[in-house]
């Protein structure tokens, strides 16, 4: 290994890195970088790597914006500064809203802004709760999410996101969080059983967890339209207007975490349009702003609203709401951004290149590391495994994933290692056709060398 470079010894000294593995950071150390342009990044040795995850699946215009830049600059230099409590507002804060509303994939009557989607799927459980204490509904409290499922990292937002390591060791969930099941076709359909049959598996579990718990007692279920740091799990045909079904014979309300899914990535502005959800309230963030500021929303719609003026009236205040709710700058850029997607048809665009990343990312379900090779619109997974025939999965200690993932960076390319050694696609939605055959190529010469490793240390 190269000797550590002068940052990197002081990243190690100071920085407690989210999501890292702690004990080996201190000896391998971080990847700084330095500048990025496109669908490009270049670190601090000035080597250049393709961004294939979008950083967190969020900058979905790239690097290197002008406009956002100069949007933000604008903001700054007007009113950096001003917040929403008290009545309060601001022009880029309105004009976000009156966007995001005439946008929404349902019908919505208001927007709350917060800064990440943890904050806004926190906001949801509370507006959840909130709703049901104005409707004089005080046991209607329950929020089911799905096993898998991926919804943030604050209290409740990491009750509600479905992986052990979220919950292990951090004593959650809290109570009133429950899950269902992760409706993963290559993991839980069963011999013989159609897409269709195993989506009215997946929505009679959900009936008889609602059934068990008493449906008075549910106040709402969330989900991604495809779940994305979970492991990019796309649901069975007809799953969506199942679970539709019995959320409304149980009176339940239904969240849609459009955090990833959101802005263009599934070939549609809203991940709940490709995939055919009803939902009643929305939550987004990440490319929102293209992720050059921290921003999110979430979206209520008009009979939430209405049961919660009644309830506010009670302390003369809605007692929720951040500093950083509706941030300015923030706000100016997400306009700006919104602005982009419209201008430049990214819809349009993701259709035109979909084909060509979902061709390429099918045709490394040939080799012989792939089980599974999936995807949908801008966003993709390979499932990695150690006997293709039965499915059978790597020993995680392993750690095959980590291992395509270290030579992938070796070649100059950034794609990330989700649980169960699944490999996530995500680029930024303005990568060229050129861009996505690059990157395919540098990805397909780090799994032939992941495969020489797996084969050395017999690891099958
Ligand atoms: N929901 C979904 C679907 C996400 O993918 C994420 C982040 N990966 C979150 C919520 C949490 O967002 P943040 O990290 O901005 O808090």
């Amino acid at each position: 290994m190269p000797p550590l470079s002068n940052l990197a010894v002081r990243d190690i000294e100071t920085v407690l890195h989210p999501y890292t593995n702690l004990d080996t950071h201190r000896t391998i150390g971080p990847i700084v970088f330095e500048r990025g342009e496109g669908v490009f990044l270049y670190d601090s040795n000035g080597k250049e790597y393709i961004e294939g995850l979008a950083g967190l699946w969020c900058t979905s215009l790239g690097y290197g914006n002008e406009e956002l830049v100069e949007a933000a600059a604008e903001q700054m230099r007007r009113l950096p500064f001003s917040h929403m409590f008290a009545g309060k507002s601001h022009d880029p804060g309105i004009a976000l809203a009156e966007k995001l509303k005439e946008i929404a994939p349902c019908e919505i009557s208001k927007v709350f802004f917060v800064s990440s989607g943890s904050e806004a799927n926190d906001t949801q459980v509370k507006l959840a709760w909130y709703f049901n204490n104005a409707l004089g509904r005080p046991n209607k409290k329950k929020i089911i999410s799905r096993l898998r499922g991926y919804h943030g990292v604050t209290v409740a937002s990491a009750s509600l996101t479905g992986l052990p390591y979220n919950h292990i060791d951090f004593d959650l969930p809290i109570s009133n969080i429950l899950h269902t099941d992760c409706p993963h076709p290559y993991r839980g359909m069963e011999a013989g059983e159609t897409e269709e049959d195993f989506a009215t598996r997946m929505a009679d579990s959900l009936d008889a967890l609602i059934q068990k718990e008493g449906p008075d007692t549910v106040a709402a279920f969330i989900a991604e339209p495809v779940m994305g740091a979970g492991g990019v799990i796309i649901p069975p045909k007809t799953y969506y207007e199942k679970v539709k079904a019995v959320l409304d014979k149980y009176d339940v309300l239904f969240i849609d975490d459009e955090v990833i899914c959101g802005f263009g990535r599934l070939g549609t502005m809203f991940g709940a349009q490709t995939m055919g959800m009803q939902p009643d309230t929305v939550s987004v963030a990440k490319a929102l702003s293209s992720a050059y500021q921290p921003i999110g929303a979430v979206m209520v719609p008009e009979r939430m609203y209405q049961a919660m003026i009644d309830e506010s009236k009670k302390l003369g205040t809605f007692g929720h709401g951040y500093t950083y709710s509706g941030h300015p700058v923030a706000a100016a850029v997400a306009v700006k951004t919104l602005e982009i997607y419209e201008r430049e048809d990214i819809v349009g665009k993701v259709n035109a290149i979909s084909p060509t990343f979902q061709s390429r990312l099918k045709a490394l379900g040939e080799h012989p590391l792939v089980g599974e090779a999936r995807g949908l619109g801008m966003i993709g997974a390979l499932e990695l495994v150690a006997d293709k025939d039965t499915r059978r999965a790597f020993d995680p200690k392993a750690g095959v994933g980590a291992k395509v993932t270290a030579f992938a960076e070796a070649e100059g390319l950034i794609v990330r290692a989700l649980g169960g050694d699944i490999i996530a696609l995500c680029p930024p939605l303005v990568i060229s056709e050129d861009e996505i055959g690059e990157l395919f190529d540098r990805l397909g010469r780090a799994l032939d060398k992941a495969e020489a490793f797996v084969s050395a240390q017999n690891l099958r």
